[in-house]
């Protein structure tokens, strides 16, 4: 078979998990095959929530600083605001830093939010095209965009996948090389004639990436847990999405410029997100079941009947696309493998997107599993390894989705009555006891340190437990703490570099203080087991006092792994940590490598 039709990974679906997949696997050399049924990124009408942690992420690609600089102008205000109507009365705001405050921000910052990055807000397509450029500069992925994964069935051996691809688009000499087409998918269906025939593909891995309708979860019969079908006033139930153009919006309306605006009163709820600080938004609308609106069906004008409600007078818009989507999920998959076959993303949990947890949550299953998968691959690590994948991340979907529910709950059940907009003492004092509840609810939902720093990995067996307690887990609260299994406490360092740029790509054994112990145990069994690990010294104490011991080894995705005071343990901690069996030595599976 064309070797190019057996890759080590064979990813199914380009959004941000895919994505992320391919540049994790990619950055380590690993052969992967990223297709999708798309021909081009995510339109607007997605994600617009870069979490903090996620932006880490992305800086240790060093892919950051290429983010923040897309989406809205630098100083355009990233503020949440709360108004009766667009252009009504304002109830609640709250004022976070621009895109240019934040990088200069966050490195004077400590507590919570003591951070190597600070959210950014961007459309989920400039994301994925940044990532997309990024993985296609990478030699071992290659892209077939354009292609759907129709079905896979495990080999006899239990060795590999084989997976059947088939074009949608007719083929171009662009479309699996050259930059994403901007015309959209073309399937059998639309009676265009494959150009090509469909594909067999054998790979060791096979990763569902496909979204909310995953066709992997769909084939490996796994079904979803949680809760759906939450009704609510706002963020439970039908909901229409409209990405717009309106030149005349910022001067009509009288409030200063926003990120996010919330309509809350009792005939429209909605918010809109400003995506280039221009002319386009993305406006997202509450349907009402009991109008029986049926969006599906809607043009343009009901379009801009809805968005007059929302802003509270006639303002014209140009649609650019309309659509529909459910709020009101929070299901996590039973299972995220089935073998050779993993699940991750909105393929795996499904949120309400309150809190814009769903598309950062799929960014960090990639994280997790691209070091682990290339572990397996390259023979230092034992297939175990993987089991761990689901161990650490379905517990942190479920914590993700019901963070999200929590806060959907929090402002779908304030009730907005008709008083809200009365010209009276008793509108009056509505509006300030709206006010109360919603400047509480905004920081509720939108300073979450907690949620993006404090996921932690406290059940996986790949974790060297020392005996403290891990911090609380709160939404709004993030306590740096260096107990094994969670992200490692934060430093700028003389001021300006940040403690992270110091880590390796792979492993880390930081040896803090100015007298660490010697650590050499370490880096000779690393050697021995093949292990990427780099020694970083940092003599500052109050690195020391934070980690609270001097030798701590920080894992690729950078979570602890283990802290302690010497390295008479070296062995067992990174056999532990490389998911190794206590005890046993076999590790890499056969034929890791050259097997193929
Ligand atoms: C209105 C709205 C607002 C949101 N806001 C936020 C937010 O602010 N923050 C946040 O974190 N999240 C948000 N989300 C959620 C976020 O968009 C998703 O969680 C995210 O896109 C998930 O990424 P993914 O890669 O798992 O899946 P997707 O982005 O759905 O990508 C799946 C890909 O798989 C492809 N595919 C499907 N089937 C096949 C097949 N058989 N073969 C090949 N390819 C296939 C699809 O074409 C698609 O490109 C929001 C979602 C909505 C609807």
């Amino acid at each position: 078979m064309d070797a190019a039709l057996r890759p080590d990974v064979l990813i199914a679906g380009a959004g941000p998990f895919g994505l992320m997949l391919a540049c994790e696997l990619g950055r380590r050399g690993i052969d992967c095959l990223l297709i999708d049924t798309r021909t081009r990124v995510a339109d607007a009408a997605q994600a617009n929530a870069t979490q903090a942690r996620t932006m880490e992420h992305f800086r240790r690609l060093g892919l950051a600083d290429e983010i923040r600089a897309q989406g809205l102008p630098p100083d355009h205000p990233t503020d949440i605001g709360y108004f009766t109507r667009f252009g009504g009365r304002e109830l609640a705001r709250l004022a976070l830093p621009t895109a240019r405050q934040a990088r200069e921000n966050v490195k004077s910052l400590g507590g919570s939010w003591s951070a190597a990055e600070l959210p950014h807000r961007i459309s989920q397509r400039h994301v994925e095209a940044v990532l997309l450029r990024h993985a296609r500069s990478l030699p071992s992925v290659r892209l077939r965009l354009g292609w759907r994964l129709d079905g896979f069935i495990d080999d006899e051996a239990g060795q590999s996948v084989s997976a059947s691809i088939s074009p949608t688009t007719p083929v171009g000499p662009a479309r699996s090389t050259g930059p994403a087409s901007s015309a959209g998918p073309r399937s059998h269906e639309d009676g265009a004639p494959p150009a090509e025939p469909a594909l067999r593909i054998r790979c060791r891995f096979l990763v569902g990436a496909d979204g909310a309708r995953s066709r992997v979860r769909n084939l490996l019969g796994i079904q979803h847990q949680g809760i759906s079908g939450v009704r609510r006033d706002f963020m439970g139930g039908r909901m229409l999405a409209v990405h717009l153009r309106a030149a005349g919006l910022y001067p009509a309306l009288a409030h200063s410029r926003c990120w996010m605006w919330v309509a809350v009163n009792a005939e429209r709820r909605g918010f809109m997100c400003a995506l280039d600080g221009d002319a386009e938004f993305v406006f997202h609308a509450a349907l009402q079941a009991e109008e029986e609106e049926a969006a599906e069906h809607w043009t343009a004008s009901e379009a801009q009947r809805i968005f007059d409600q929302a802003v509270g007078r006639h303002l014209p818009i140009d649609v650019l696309s309309l659509g529909t989507w459910t709020a009101g999920h929070a299901l996590v998959a039973s299972r995220f493998r089935e073998g050779r076959v993993f699940i991750g993303g909105d393929a795996a949990h499904l949120f309400t997107p309150t809190g814009g947890l769903g598309y950062n949550t799929a960014v960090e299953d990639a994280v997790n599993l691209g070091w682990k998968l290339a572990a397996v691959l390259q023979g230092v690590a034992p297939p175990a390894l993987l089991d761990s994948y689901e161990v650490e991340r379905k517990p942190l979907a479920e914590r993700n989705t019901a963070y999200a529910r929590r806060f959907a709950d929090s402002v779908g059940h304030f009730k907005a009555t008709e008083r809200l907009e009365e010209d009276s003492a008793a509108g009056e004092a509505e509006r300030k006891a709206a006010s109360d509840y919603l400047n509480a609810h905004a920081r509720l939902e939108f300073n979450i340190p907690g949620v993006t720093f404090g996921g932690r990995y406290d059940g996986s067996p790949l974790i060297v437990k020392d005996g403290s307690p891990p911090p609380p887990d709160d939404a709004n609260v993030y306590v740096p703490s260096a107990t094994p299994g969670g992200r490692p406490p934060h430093l700028w360092l003389d001021g300006h570099r940040s403690l992270y740029d110091s880590f390796n790509f792979e492993w880390t054994l930081l040896a803090l203080g100015p007298n660490p112990p010697d650590a050499t145990a370490f880096l000779r069994h690393a050697a021995q087991m093949g292990i990427d690990l780099k020694p970083v010294a940092h003599p500052l104490q109050v690195l020391l006092d934070l980690y609270e011991a001097p030798l701590v080894l920080i894992r690729p995705d950078q979570i602890v792994a283990w802290r302690g005071f010497g390295a008479e343990a070296a062995h067992q901690v990174l056999a532990q940590a490389i998911g190794r069996v206590p005890g046993t030595e076999a590790g890499a599976e056969p034929g890791a490598e050259a097997g193929r």
